[in-house]
């Protein structure tokens, strides 16, 4: 769902950091720059965002970028109310006037004409002009441009062009480490450290596959998934192939060799 996280003067949602992703956050929100998180799906890409708006005690949009999401959506556009054509701000222009965070989720998936209304808001004119309304907005101090995406899905027709990648710091994200993902999942499922580590050793193996039989090898969001249903009393085994084998193939060959890796790790 798009829409406004209540982060301001909340605690901050956990997140733990790979690196020095935060503090690279911060000096890009303090500088003014637009900041671009690259890596798979599921490593914590939105968490990080969330936890640094709450921390920047700054108010958050998130948008979930799709293939048919149009500029006029992340603007805003008129209504038709009560017999009265009313004018309704987007997601990106209330970020705008409030000096929030705007955080665009998959930015590749959405359609060519974004692309256009994010270039004078990244660089120093910080600069959204509204066509329907011949509005030109000045970023509110503390607004800030988010984007991510998934290098690999790329494929020709979906990929961030030069031109709008190189107007972004950026900081690439991989799944974590055992050490931070093994606490990650114990403190998001209230499973215990040990199994846990368990899962996480699975979640290793199973991401060595990717590209050979696998597209995408499996996400932080999942080995979480999977410790959920086992910290509510699920079976081991059972758990595991929902959370953690399904969701990656529909191929049943594939899923029993998967299944094979399973066993053989717990
Ligand atoms: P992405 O935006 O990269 O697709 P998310 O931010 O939605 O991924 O992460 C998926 C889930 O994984 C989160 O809801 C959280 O439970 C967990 N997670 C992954 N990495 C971290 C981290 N470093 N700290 C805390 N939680 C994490």
């Amino acid at each position: 769902m798009d829409g406004r996280f209540p982060t301001q003067g909340a605690q901050a949602p956990y997140y733990l950091a790979q690196g020095d992703e935060c503090q690279v956050f911060a000096a890009a929100y303090h500088a003014n720059l637009p900041l671009l998180l690259k890596g798979p799906t599921g490593c914590g890409k939105t968490r990080f965002v969330a936890h640094m708006a709450a921390r920047l005690n700054r108010p958050l949009y998130t948008v979930a970028c799709h293939d048919d999401l149009s500029a006029a959506d992340l603007i805003g556009r008129y209504l038709l109310k009560g017999g009265e054509t009313v004018w309704m701000d987007g997601p990106l222009t209330r970020a705008v006037r409030e000096g929030a965070i705007c955080y665009l989720d998959e930015v590749v998936e959405a359609r060519k004409d974004v692309a256009v209304v994010l270039h004078p808001l990244t660089d120093d004119r910080r600069m959204l002009p509204i066509d329907r309304t011949g509005e030109e907005l000045q970023a509110a101090p503390g607004f800030m441009l988010v984007a991510s995406y998934n290098p690999g899905y790329q494929n020709i027709l979906k990929t961030l062009k030069p031109s709008t990648r190189q107007r972004f710091l950026s900081v690439e994200f991989t799944f974590p480490k055992p050490a931070q993902e093994i606490p990650v999942v114990a403190q998001e499922s209230g499973l215990g450290p040990e199994q846990a580590a368990l899962l996480v050793r699975l979640g290793g193996k199973l991401r060595a596959l990717k590209g050979q039989d696998l597209e995408e090898g499996v996400s932080t969001r999942l080995v979480v998934y999977a410790a959920t249903l086992i910290a509510n009393g699920m079976d081991f085994h059972r758990a595991i192939r929902a959370a953690m084998i399904e969701p990656l193939t529909d191929d049943p060959e594939i899923r029993k060799g998967l299944m094979d890796v399973v066993v053989a790790v717990t």
